[in-house]
């Protein structure tokens, strides 16, 4: 079965262009220079014959979420995956309440790994902790149903078997995923040999990879490390994201045809993609 990857957005935590920066790349005319802030939706076929026929799962709340979402004209969310909690990632999550609203109302379930539950409620304790009584100021609050995954095999999401793992970003951990035959690992500073061989194993046909920077870095896997992770996963194609503003698109995009003999680009975004998951 073909699902579609929408990229919400493409850029590093900054966004591009930074405000106040006046490098070539944040000066770019180039529109696939500029980037909002890294997020993902997938779109599945509803297998369920009643109700819509396309399930929506979102992937990060940015600061630019409601930009994204009206980018690719998204009316609903079915189910939120929060890869962690750096701000670029989470902090647009009340950009969510239209689509709570309805009517009818939908409560949106947000995934996320158990490590980063109890700094979720405390950056948020107006959206998920109970204990609060919730006034309804102005506009309200999102309707959001707080769930944790772990990694210990395939999980369910919207009718999909979802495979969870944790990569190390810095002195924290990022939430991964692999879904069929697709992969995203972004904010990662390295993968675990147990996750490369897992992958490996998937023979994906697409994946998506962090690409923050030419230089190494610290909390990211840099254009040098995410084409040699890319070539030793070998999936069918591959996407770079997360791009800072060291990076110029069309640089990027010659460097990647010069060093593999798969398709391998740097993603932008509005971008519509598509995979198996078979
Ligand atoms: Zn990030
Ligand atoms: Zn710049
Ligand atoms: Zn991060």
């Amino acid at each position: 079965m073909t699902n579609k990857i929408l990229i919400l957005g493409s850029g590093t935590s900054t966004g591009i262009p930074i405000p106040g920066c006046y490098c070539e790349v944040c000066q770019s005319a180039n529109p696939k220079n500029k980037r909002l802030r890294t997020s993902i939706i997938l779109k599945f076929k509803n297998d369920d014959k009643k109700g819509h026929p396309e399930k929506t799962l979102l992937v990060d709340t940015t600061p630019d979420l409601r930009q994204g979402l009206l980018n690719h004209k998204i009316n609903k969310v079915d189910a939120t995956i929060i890869t962690h909690t750096h701000a670029d990632h989470l902090h647009g999550i009340d950009d969510l309440r239209p689509l709570c609203f309805g009517p009818p109302a939908r409560t949106i379930p947000v995934y996320i790994h158990s490590k980063d539950k109890k700094d979720l409620i405390q950056r948020f304790p107006y959206i998920f902790d109970n204990s609060q009584q919730k006034p309804q100021i102005g506009g309200g609050i999102p309707l959001l149903d707080l769930k944790t995954v772990d990694t210990n095999g395939p999980l369910s999401l919207l009718g999909r078997p979802f495979d969870f793992f944790l990569l190390p970003h810095g002195h924290g951990q990022t939430l991964g995923f692999c879904q069929g035959k697709f992969a995203y690992l972004i904010d990662c500073h390295d993968i675990p040999q147990q996750v490369l061989e897992f992958l490996k194993k998937r023979k994906l046909d697409f994946l998506i990879m962090d690409c923050v920077c030419l230089k190494p870095h610290k909390t990211h896997l840099n254009v040098e490390k995410a084409f040699s992770f890319i070539k030793e996963i070998s999936p069918k194609r591959a996407g770079l994201i997360h791009m800072g503003h060291e990076i110029d698109h069309d640089v990027l995009q010659k460097m990647a045809e010069n060093s593999f003999d798969f398709p391998v680009f740097p993603l932008s975004d509005s971008m519509v993609l598509e995979y198996c998951d078979e």
